[in-house]
């Protein structure tokens, strides 16, 4: 596996790979990386014939600075499990490296509402920061095909409208969400909660379920009502409850008038934030 930092040597790298005809995967992450990770990362190496995984922190996403500085940052392990599933390159680029002009943002993408609702609306300016460093990293890479988790359903629901308007050339690869064994999502920020938390977190996973299993029992006003006050555990407060339709991510009103359907979540454990979500219905 090659360890590429700066933009130069990995374009150079990779323009020999696709004069090779190769094709080329990309899986970007802010590092601290797990199975849910991993998941993404083995696909890709299975669809491609090279493989990029970046490991970014990238802090124009973050609306909240002491999230930024708590968030882990785990570059040797990383690596360590990243050779170990065979890829090709990592990617790990420099602040400098990634905004060389500085991090202010230029570009304008029209998301169609999509960025205001749910963690937009909690998270202000962080789907802009979003788009901002996989724009930069997809117009460095330049691969083939794009993979992201279903965890961020919000996110990979973005990053597909922005490869829309833009007409970007990349196929949006989304992965399931992979889980701990007592169901909560895997997330590096899982590594912050007590164990504790840890245990108690399953709930969100549980409450998901939950939805799923009585989403034709009763109303989407009842679903939300009853699903806030099961989050609502000591040590635990959830941020919103949203049932949305799966491609405008705008609140519905009735089940029975949409096909494709999500529920989505944001609880807080003590200082960390969890989202998660699931699939009520697809057809
Ligand atoms: P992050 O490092 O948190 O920015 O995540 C990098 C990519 O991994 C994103 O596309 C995430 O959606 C995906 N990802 C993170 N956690 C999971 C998970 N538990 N299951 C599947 N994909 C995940």
């Amino acid at each position: 596996m090659k360890i590429i930092k700066s933009v130069n040597q990995l374009q150079k790298e990779l323009k020999k790979l696709k004069k090779q005809g190769k094709s080329i995967g990309f899986t970007p992450t802010m590092g601290a990386l797990h199975n849910g990770h991993l998941q993404l990362v083995k696909r890709m190496l299975k669809e491609n014939d090279v493989g990029v995984v970046s490991v970014f922190v990238n802090p124009t996403q973050f609306n909240d600075a002491k999230d930024l500085k708590k968030y882990p940052r785990t570059l040797k392990k990383d690596s360590e499990l990243l050779k170990k599933a065979k890829l090709d390159i990592l990617f790990a680029p420099s602040e400098k490296e990634v905004y060389p002009k500085g991090k202010k943002n230029t570009l304008s993408i029209d998301l169609n509402g999509l960025d205001t609702r749910m963690e937009g609306k909690f998270r202000p300016g962080h789907f802009e920061g979003v788009c901002q460093v996989v724009h930069r990293l997809l117009d460095i890479v330049t691969p083939d095909r794009l993979y992201m988790g279903q965890k961020d359903f919000q996110q990979f629901t973005i990053i597909q409208q922005m490869i829309n308007n833009l007409k970007l050339n990349v196929k949006l690869v989304v992965c399931d969400i992979i889980r701990e064994k007592n169901g909560l999502a895997r997330s590096s920020r899982n590594e912050r909660l007590t164990k504790k938390q840890r245990d108690e977190a399953q709930i969100i996973n549980k409450t998901l379920l939950w939805l799923k299993r009585n989403r034709n029992k009763y109303s989407v006003g009842e679903l939300k009502s009853r699903a806030l006050k099961k989050l609502e555990i000591p040590g635990f407060k959830p941020e919103y409850v949203s049932i949305v339709n799966g491609k405008t991510l705008k609140n519905i009103r009735k089940m029975s008038s949409h096909s494709y359907v999500v529920a989505c979540v944001a609880v807080w454990s003590g200082e960390i934030r969890l989202i998660d979500n699931i699939i009520l219905k697809n057809k």
